[in-house]
């Protein structure tokens, strides 16, 4: 009865590929929050990855907490919401920032990682794990109105040093609650669709929009031959 009305969508067969799915969501923030509670609705298992404390300013964007959840660890709050949600739904919070010496134990397992982070520190770190263990992952990021989000596939896609090697993170930046919720809801569609073994349509392709005025735009992406994260990888998955 949960999964009635998008079982006719994705088949029988895609509904049980997304209950046996382990998805890794690292940040849970704007983008992260939605992330969580689709993908938890839809019936996917979770690991749920960030170090941050709730905080009033996160409030406006960060649909998973509420008031009273202010000062509480955003990872141990997320699981408890999405238990509460969806008890079907294995769910484990991690209260900590995604570093290289615990990435293995975090992302263990992952048949795709949501990258949901602000900062391209961690991006790279997930880009150049996601590339030598082979694992998928969406790209999401935004900045006021702004939003970018891909699919990448190491060794088929470019990956995220490809796209962006010399990226810088804002400070302070601006954000409409919408603009996470929108992109997260497009990442979260191609996750589903990815797990369910549905071809996604953001590979190679950065899809890029202005919510300010309402343009958007896809932009095909290309590997770099001299990637130093991804060119030694050849198109096959292993
Ligand atoms: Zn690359």
């Amino acid at each position: 009865m949960r999964y009635n009305r998008q079982i006719p969508l994705i088949g029988e067969k895609g509904q049980k590929k997304l209950r046996s799915s382990l998805v890794a969501i690292v940040g849970l923030g704007g983008i992260g929050s939605p992330l969580a509670l689709y993908l938890a609705e839809a019936g996917v298992n979770l690991h749920l990855i960030d170090g941050g404390i709730v905080s009033l300013s996160n409030l406006n964007r960060q649909i998973l907490y509420s008031e009273e959840d202010i000062g509480l660890p955003k990872a141990l709050v997320a699981e408890k919401e999405v238990r509460r949600r969806n008890r079907e739904v294995e769910v484990k919070g991690f209260p900590h920032k995604l570093r290289e010496d615990n990435i293995g134990e975090l992302l263990e397992g992952a048949d795709l990682v949501l990258d949901a982070t602000d900062n391209f520190n961690t991006r790279y770190l997930i880009n150049e794990f996601c590339v030598k263990n082979r694992i998928p992952f969406i790209y999401s990021a935004i900045s006021g109105f702004y939003f970018a989000t891909t699919f990448i596939v190491p060794g088929e896609t470019p990956c995220l040093y490809c796209i962006f090697p010399n990226a810088k993170d804002e400070k302070d930046m601006l954000v409409i609650g919408t603009t996470p919720a929108y992109v997260s809801s497009i990442a979260a569609t191609e996750a589903i669709k990815y797990l369910a073994g549905i071809e996604p349509s953001l590979k190679g392709i950065l899809f890029i929009g202005d919510l300010s005025i309402m343009e958007f735009s896809k932009i095909r992406v290309k590997r770099d031959p001299n990637c130093p994260v991804c060119s030694s990888l050849n198109g096959s998955q292993s």
